[in-house]
């Protein structure tokens, strides 16, 4: 299964990204997101305080 820390990862990216937003609810395919959104991370952003 999935980590928890990509969960939060995830989770985190997708409250921000509207187009991971509906690909998910398309197509309900959460581990291939996974993968997107961690290709989509190449970069390290930190937008915690
Ligand atoms: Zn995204």
């Amino acid at each position: 299964m999935l980590d928890d820390d990509d969960v939060e990862a995830f989770e985190r990216h997708l409250d921000g990204c509207a187009q991971c937003q509906s690909e998910l609810l398309e197509s309900h395919d959460v581990p291939g997101m996974l993968d997107a959104v961690k290709a989509d991370s190449v970069s390290p952003e930190r937008t915690r305080p």
